[in-house]
């Protein structure tokens, strides 16, 4: 397999931020590749180096081959996560304007097909909704039939009929050989549509691999939430872990119902035993919803774990400096 996209080792610090301590990926020929990780990570920094709009402290960065900035401009497509185009063009004017900038562009009705705005083709960017302002600035990267495909968080604020046509397009593209590179806060755009991952906390990349090597490696078994005012006690006996609302590793967001045990290691099968618990116990319950563990586990389990590693680690400083501070009272 060739490396269309790499990033080797790259470093970029802005004034006392560390943007990027030591990130590597590389993306083969055809792949999609997903860029997860939390707001600060880095996602936008490392996408700008492979794009050749920021030069890295250190470390390298390859594209097609090449560096970014020497790039055949016809090969690669970029949407840029703050990608403002003219307000005053309608959906049609702006992707004719971008399609001026190529030698042998698309026709531009129909990149407006692919990203569905043929409805709202003559309608002024400033007017469109603001999915419809991201799906034209997506159709404005498409204008060169590009080879390659960096885009910076694509769907953030379209709704969901709009994600799905984004979703399908970068998939028809993929299956013509496109290699694309995106970033993503949505987990399932990044299970459905990446054929490998990346998790990027605190400048580096953390963890890389399939969606499914991801979640087998990271987000813990599958499991069985019930919903009870039961005592936790109550479920000493069943033969599997429990923990009560409030204490599982994975995702707490969805935990916060303070009635709420979890069982975990469970196959689906399994889920008459604790049934027969229940009822054998005389256990009081409204719910039961079963949870495959999913790509959301693991970023929540890597990337939770790296936050609060951070926030242990500034606590540390923080109390060490306050150590070091004069004890005398003075004030700054
Ligand atoms: P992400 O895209 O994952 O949210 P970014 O790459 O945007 O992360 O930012 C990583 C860190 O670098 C953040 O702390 C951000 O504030 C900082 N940063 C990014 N770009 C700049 C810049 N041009 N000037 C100063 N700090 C920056």
């Amino acid at each position: 397999m060739t490396a269309v996209v790499e990033a080797t080792d790259v470093a970029k610090t802005y004034g006392e931020t560390v943007a990027l301590s030591s990130a590597s990926l590389s993306v083969e020929a055809g792949e999609v590749y997903a860029l997860i990780g939390p707001n600060g990570a880095g996602k936008t920094t490392l996408v700008r180096a492979l794009t050749g709009t920021t030069v890295p402290d250190s470390g390298s960065v390859r594209v097609l081959e090449g560096e970014p900035t020497a790039i055949d401009r016809d090969r690669l497509g970029v949407l840029p996560q703050d990608f403002s185009p003219p307000d005053r063009l309608t959906a049609r004017e702006l992707l004719t304007y971008y399609a001026g900038l190529y030698d042998d562009p698309r026709d531009p009705d129909d990149v407006l097909a692919d990203v569905g705005l043929v409805d709202a083709s003559n309608t002024w960017y400033e007017n469109l909704s603001g999915g419809q302002q991201r799906r034209a600035c997506v159709g404005a990267t498409l204008v060169n039939d590009p080879d390659v495909l960096v885009l910076d968080e694509p769907t953030t604020g379209i709704d969901p009929a709009g994600r799905r046509t984004i979703w399908r397009l970068i998939e028809a593209l993929t299956e013509r050989g496109t290699t694309v590179l995106l970033t993503t806060h949505d987990m399932a755009e990044a299970e459905r549509l990446a054929d490998r991952v990346g998790l990027l906390a605190d400048g580096a990349l953390i963890a890389q691999g399939t969606p499914a090597a991801l979640v087998a490696d990271h987000a813990g078994s599958s499991r069985l939430a019930i919903e009870t005012d039961a005592d936790p006690q109550a479920f000493e006996d069943l033969a599997y872990p429990v923990v009560a609302s409030g204490e599982s590793d994975s995702k707490p967001h969805r935990r916060r119902q303070p009635d709420t045990i979890v069982v975990q290691d469970i196959e689906p099968a399994d889920i008459g035993v604790v049934v027969d618990y229940l009822e054998g116990n005389d256990l009081e319950y409204s719910g039961l919803t079963w949870a495959e563990p999913d790509l959301e586990d693991v970023y929540l389990a890597l990337a939770d774990s790296t936050e609060r590693e951070r926030t242990t680690k500034m606590g540390t400083e923080t109390d060490a400096d306050a150590e070091d501070a004069p004890q005398t009272g003075e004030t700054a």
